[in-house]
């Protein structure tokens, strides 16, 4: 650390569990001007002029940067909106989200859009904002725009998508769409079930999970990400594999990269820690496309996660209104409302099944940072903003759904009881969040290589 950087220290936060890229040790982490100056020793000198936060031994850990954030705002407000989903992602220890395209109206599908959904999500920012741009059908002169506008790339969807105002590309147009992004290197990141296993699968609408499962099939995700990694490898484009759930698709992608092409997979909390055997019927918080499955399945998918074909670990928050999670499974809104829940609710699983906070660490942080292009973000070194939750591990608690800051009360993970209770957020050397109070909004709008 230069003189320079002394000088400037206001804040030294000293824990005996700092989760680093070279380990978790006991060290003083120095911040400057909202960036960290150096990890320091934990019994360095406080710099004068510098506050001592010392939380002991709760664990430190970057903030967690979800890449996956249905915010639905302007326009489906109902369902969550930029205030209370940014509050429920400081309370979850996150400090970074990327907002997904669609389910706002209008979609982020145009610049003008996009300019749209920034100037509502600016004054309401708690955490700091980015955006996906969307690509449909007829909107490939806009990618470039939209991206030189700096959103961090492209969804798009295989399948329907669930609103009639963002449709899926049929293969010709997702290769349109690939090689212009591929063009100016981007990157597409796909909802990959396919329309024709989908269309071929039995459908019984009703309560039942065992007939909602059967209706989106492994072999519809499987197909899917088959055609994308053939399109990529084709066109020699970057690709992300959102939300996987089938465990059947993880050889494939490893092949793939293991070839060089340039894919990348997220999973998500529900598939990681509920199992379809648990879902009630009727249960439709529980639903979400592709589905939850098997315990089997979910194991299958830990394991590609240990080995490293699975990359991160993002929520798919996506709630609506508790009126429109009909007890029946082919006609509820899909999608599972988590945002503030998935760090206890992966690290309960993840310690269960022995793994470390570094794990968690690295899919929910270093790893989405990475896909996004957030140098600045995803680990606790010098150079990078001094974003933290502050972690009890071992502290339990049961969810309460009123106790959560999302819009909506409805979860699937009502009553569990996690391990891992969040004790503070930190935003750029800010305390953001104490003991489930959040402060007012200082999250900054991102664009891509911010
Ligand atoms: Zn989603």
């Amino acid at each position: 650390m230069s003189d320079t950087h002394v000088t400037d220290v206001n804040l030294v936060l000293r824990s005996t569990r700092v989760v680093t890229p070279d380990g978790t040790r006991p060290a003083s982490i120095a911040v400057a001007a909202g960036r960290i100056a150096a990890v320091l020793p934990h019994d360095a000198d406080v710099p004068a002029g510098a506050r001592l936060e010392d939380v002991g031994d709760h664990a430190v850990l970057p903030g967690l940067v979800d890449t996956h954030v249905h915010v639905n705002d302007p326009g489906r407000t109902e369902w969550e909106g930029f205030w209370t989903a940014t509050r429920a992602a400081a309370a979850g220890g996150i400090t970074t989200l990327l907002d997904m395209p669609l389910n706002s109206l209008p979609p982020t599908t145009t610049v003008g859009n996009l300019r749209v959904k920034q100037d509502v999500a600016r004054p309401k920012a708690h955490v700091d904002t980015g955006f996906w741009g969307g690509a449909v059908p007829g909107n490939v002169k806009d990618l470039r725009p939209l991206h030189d506008a700096g959103v961090f790339g492209f969804k798009c969807f295989l399948s329907p998508s669930g609103v009639e105002e963002f449709p899926e590309l049929d293969q010709e147009q997702l290769a349109g769409s690939l090689a212009e992004i591929a063009g100016f290197g981007g990157l597409l990141i796909v909802h990959a079930e396919d329309p024709h296993h989908l269309a071929a699968a039995p459908q019984r609408p009703g309560p039942r999970y065992v007939d909602f499962l059967a209706s989106r099939p492994r072999d519809a995700e499987n197909t899917a990400i088959a055609n994308l990694i053939a399109q990529a490898r084709r066109l020699d484009a970057r690709v992300h594999v959102l939300h996987l759930s089938s465990g059947d698709a993880l050889p494939l992608i490893a092949e793939a990269r293991a070839e060089g092409v340039r894919v990348t997979v997220e999973s998500c909390p529900h598939f990681l820690t509920l199992t379809a055997e648990e879902v009630p019927d009727g249960a439709t918080e529980f639903k979400c496309c592709p589905p939850i499955r098997e315990a089997a399945n979910q194991d299958v998918l830990w394991q590609g996660l240990a080995d490293g074909t699975i990359d991160c670990v993002v929520s798919d928050h996506s709630p609506c209104t508790g009126d429109l999670k009909t007890p029946d499974f082919a006609s509820a809104w899909g999608g599972i409302s988590s945002l503030q829940l998935g760090l206890p609710a992966i690290w309960t699983e993840a310690r269960r099944r022995g793994h470390t906070l570094e794990d968690v660490v690295r899919w929910m942080s270093s790893a989405p940072a990475e896909l996004a292009g957030l140098t600045r973000k995803g680990a606790i070194e010098g150079g990078r903003d001094a974003d933290f939750a502050v972690l009890a591990p071992d502290e339990t608690f049961t969810v309460d759904p009123a106790e959560l800051h999302h819009r909506n009360q409805v979860t699937a993970y009502a009553g569990k009881t996690l391990h891992g209770v969040v004790k503070s957020t930190w935003l750029r050397g800010t305390r953001i969040v104490e003991n489930g109070t959040v402060a007012e909004p200082t999250g900054r709008l991102l664009e891509r290589n911010d």
